[in-house]
C-alpha cells in the first residue's frame, strides 16, 4: 500500500513535476491523473488497441476482457453486487440523464412529483426538470438551512405518495455538505420511492456502499476520481436496468435486428450503443486500482482535516464569509470576500500559481438562495498539503489588500 504522506502520493502525479509551484485546489472540477492512469492509457493504445466485443482475433478478445474486468473493479469499489449493474457512460451527467429519460419519464404522470434538493448541481436538476415538464409533473425541492444542511423534517413531510423519484447529491460541489444518503434512502423506500444518488464528488473521497444503502442508482464520473475524462459509471439495481429501455440505439446493444424489429441485449450492454470510450474504461480501471490500494478511510480523514485547516486559516480573514458550513462536510471550501469579486480573486490567485474556481459552480439556485453572483471555491484532495492551504489563505489576504 502506498504511504499516506501527501508528498509520496504527490510524486505519483506527473503534472506537479511540470508545474512545481502549482497549488491545484480545483479538484471538485477535475482531479489530476497519477502516472499509473497515464501509463495505462498509453499502454492500451500502444500495445492493446482493438475494438471490443465483436472481434474474434486475440487483440480484440483481450481488449474485451480488460474492458469487462473494469466493471468488476468498479463494482467492488462502490459495493455493487456485480458487474451486470455497472453501466459505462460518458460521465455523471450522462448517467443521470439516462435515468431521467429511460427510468423515470415512462412512469411519470401528470400531478406526480420528483424530489431533488436545494443544493443540486445543474446535472442533477435539469434532467428531472425536463422530465417533469414533459410529463406534467412537479419538481419538489428539499429546502436547506443557511449553513447548507438539508431540512430533514421538511424532507420527511415531502415524502408523499405522489413522489416518483428522489435524486440527491451525496457531497455538494459548492457547499461541501455531505448528505445522509443512507438515511434518506431508507425514508424514501418506506414510501416506495426510488432513489438516485449523485456521487460525482463523493466517489473519490467517501466510502460508497450502494448495495448496503439500497440506493436504486448511483452516478459518477471517472475524471473526478483520478481517471480520464469522458468516462463515467451508472450503477443501477438489476431489476431497474432490466426494465429500462435504451435511449441511444446502434451497434453492440442488440440481440436481433430485422427491418421490422429489434430486440435489445441485456443490461448493461443495452445502454452502451456504438463504440464506447474503451481506452477511457481501461484508464478508469487504473484509477480504481490506484484508489483501491490506498487506505481510503485514512485518506478521507486526512483530506477532510486539510479542508478544516484551510477553513480555520480563512476564517481569520476579516470580511470573508463561508458559503456552506455544514457539520458533515468534505474538503470543499466556498467563500465570498467583501468588495472582491470571485473572478478577480481567482485571477489574483492564479498569478500566484494557486488554481481555484470562481463562479456559480453549476449551482445557480444556491447562488440565488444566498443572493450572491458566485463564490471562490478551493477543493482539496489526497495530493494537497497544509502548505498549500497556508499559501491560499496568505494570498487571499494579499488580494484583499490589493483590491480594497
Ligand atoms: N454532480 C456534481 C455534484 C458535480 O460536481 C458534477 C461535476 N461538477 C456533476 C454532477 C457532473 O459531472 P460531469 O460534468 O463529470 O458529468
Amino acid at each position: 500500500m502506498p504511504g499516506l504522506a501527501p508528498s509520496e502520493i504527490r510524486q505519483q502525479f506527473p503534472i506537479f513535476s511540470h508545474h512545481p509551484e502549482l497549488a491545484y485546489l480545483d479538484n471538485a472540477a477535475t482531479t489530476q491523473k497519477p502516472r499509473a492512469v497515464i501509463d495505462g492509457l498509453a499502454a492500451f493504445y500502444e500495445k492493446q488497441n482493438a475494438n471490443i466485443h465483436r472481434g474474434i482475433y486475440s487483440l480484440s478478445a483481450q481488449a474485451t476482457l480488460q474492458y469487462e474486468q473494469v466493471r468488476r473493479k468498479v463494482a467492488a469499489l462502490i459495493g455493487a453486487p456485480g458487474p451486470g449493474s455497472i453501466v459505462y457512460t460518458s460521465g455523471a451527467t450522462a448517467g443521470i440523464n439516462l435515468v431521467a429519460s429511460s427510468f423515470l419519464l415512462p412512469r411519470l404522470r401528470p400531478g406526480d412529483e420528483v424530489l431533488i434538493s436545494a443544493m443540486e448541481h445543474h446535472a442533477n436538476l435539469i434532467p428531472w426538470q425536463m422530465a417533469c415538464r414533459q410529463a406534467g409533473a412537479r419538481l419538489g425541492v428539499i429546502p436547506m438551512s443557511p449553513v447548507g444542511e438539508l431540512d430533514m423534517a421538511a424532507f420527511r413531510q415531502m415524502l408523499s405518495g405522489r413522489v416518483k423519484m428522489l435524486a440527491i447529491t451525496h457531497l455538494s460541489n459548492t457547499l461541501g455538505t455531505i448528505n445522509p444518503v443512507e438515511e434518506m434512502t431508507a425514508l424514501a423506500h418506506r414510501k416506495g420511492i426510488p432513489v438516485l444518488v449523485d456521487g460525482a464528488q463523493s466517489a473519490a473521497h467517501l466510502e460508497i456502499d450502494v448495495a448496503g444503502w439500497g440506493v436504486d442508482f448511483f452516478a459518477f464520473s471517472g475524471h473526478k476520481l483520478f481517471g480520464p475524462t469522458g468516462i463515467g459509471i451508472l450503477y443501477g439495481r438489476a431489476e431497474h436496468l432490466e426494465a429500462m429501455q435504451p435511449v441511444i440505439f446502434g451497434g453492440d446493444m442488440v440481440r436481433n435486428v430485422t427491418f421490422e424489429e429489434t430486440s435489445f441485449a441485456a443490461p448493461p450492454q443495452r445502454f452502451e450503443a456504438g463504440t464506447t470510450h474503451i481506452a477511457g474504461v481501461i484508464g478508469l480501471g487504473c484509477a480504481v486500482d490506484f484508489v483501491s490500494r490506498l487506505d481510503r478511510p485514512a485518506v478521507r480523514a486526512r483530506v477532510e482535516a486539510l479542508g478544516q485547516y484551510a477553513r480555520a486559516l480563512l476564517a481569520e480573514i476579516p470580511g470573508l464569509r463561508f458559503i456552506g458550513e455544514a457539520r458533515q462536510a468534505g474538503a470543499i471550501v466556498s467563500f465570498v470576500l467583501d468588495r472582491v469579486h470571485p473572478h478577480d480573486l481567482a485571477t489574483f490567485l492564479s498569478a500566484e500559481h494557486i488554481a481555484v474556481r470562481a463562479g456559480h459552480h453549476c449551482t445557480q439556485p444556491i447562488m440565488q438562495y444566498y443572493g450572491i453572483p458566485g463564490t471562490t471555491r478551493a477543493s482539496f484532495t489526497l495530493y494537497n498539503t497544509r502548505e498549500e492551504a497556508e499559501r491560499l489563505a496568505a494570498q487571499v489576504r494579499e488580494a484583499q489588500k490589493f483590491f480594497t
